[in-house]
């Protein structure tokens, strides 16, 4: 066989198979491997307060550091006292880190790692719920270690939001920095189960000045980006209180929440690994690492002409 011919065969088959887009800006393989990790019956669920939770804390931890995030106060470890659904932490754990960038103001990237342990002798792993999102969390902080963002970029894995968003609140109470720099929330919570291979983008209804930024964010051979879930008349459909960036949108704080849309595993003891779209994932992370890119070129930002 020719050569060159040869050379050309394997390079796209090398694209084929790990997604040309997804592989400039992550590691997919990471990725799900982060996923795995977090999601494994030996973290008994992760609920608030658990050894479970307090294995995955160590875990993230030491991925922040590997990654190379920066502390505030010399420490990764923000804690907090928790009361919520008839339970009590004394103390509970956010796990915060940073990059600074050229300007002080700040996104604040989060996702929650608890989810709700143990009931009925069954583990619920919560692998899309949110082990996906705090993987695509630090994804993107490897991604913008690598590639030096102009704002500051805040990386925040929250507990006790299956307790009622404790963690976001928690923060906000005693936040690293100031809240007026801060210009964004972006709040990831179940990146990685849908058959359609849809992802949404919500919170474009309150702060429609985030709408031009999304619409150019690209789509991926697996994932497409929709705007929706954020308008009051749509009820339960509506997401805005239904996950942390509601904290900050309380505040007036903007935010972007990207999830998918409901699906037959979650907040069930199937919302295993197994289940996790491992085409569609990768694709869905890279999707909002992107609009992070777009966002964060852009200066000033301003994105407060709240509706
Ligand atoms: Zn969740």
């Amino acid at each position: 066989m020719n050569r060159t011919l040869a050379l050309v065969i394997a390079f796209s088959s090398t694209c084929l198979f790990t997604g040309y887009a997804q592989r400039r800006v992550l590691d997919a393989q990471q990725l799900l491997r982060d996923v795995k990790v977090l999601s494994a019956d030996s973290l008994e669920g992760r609920l608030s307060g658990s050894q479970g939770n307090r294995m995955a804390q160590d875990y993230i931890t030491s991925r922040f550091q590997e990654i190379g995030l920066k502390p505030y106060q010399n420490n990764l470890r923000h804690t907090f006292r928790l009361e919520g659904r008839g339970i009590t932490v004394e103390e509970a754990v956010n796990l915060i880190g940073y990059i600074p960038g050229k300007s002080d103001k700040a996104i604040v990237i989060t996702a929650h790692y608890d989810h709700v342990g143990v009931r009925k002798g069954e583990i619920y792993n919560g692998a899309d719920d949110n082990a996906s999102g705090v993987a695509a969390l630090l994804a993107a902080a490897a991604h913008f270690k690598k590639h030096k963002p102009y704002h500051t970029l805040v990386f925040v894995a929250l507990d006790g939001e299956e307790l009622g968003l404790q963690g976001a609140n928690a923060f906000l109470e005693n936040p690293p920095v100031p809240l007026p720099n801060i210009l964004l929330n972006l709040n990831m919570d179940m990146l990685s189960i849908n058959q359609k291979g849809e992802l949404y983008a919500s919170g474009s209804y309150h702060y429609p000045a985030l709408i031009p930024y999304l619409e150019q964010v690209a789509a991926r051979p697996q994932a497409k980006l929709l705007l929706g879930h954020d308008r009051p008349e749509q009820g339960e459909n509506d997401w805005t209180r239904q996950s942390d960036h509601y904290q900050f949108h309380k505040r007036n704080i903007p935010f972007i929440y990207f999830g998918v849309e409901d699906h037959p595993h979650y907040h069930k003891p199937s919302d295993d690994y197994v289940n996790i779209h491992t085409t569609f994932y990768p694709d869905a992370a890279a999707l909002v690492i992107d609009f992070l890119s777009i966002l964060d070129k852009k200066r000033p930002v301003t994105l407060q002409n709240t509706k």
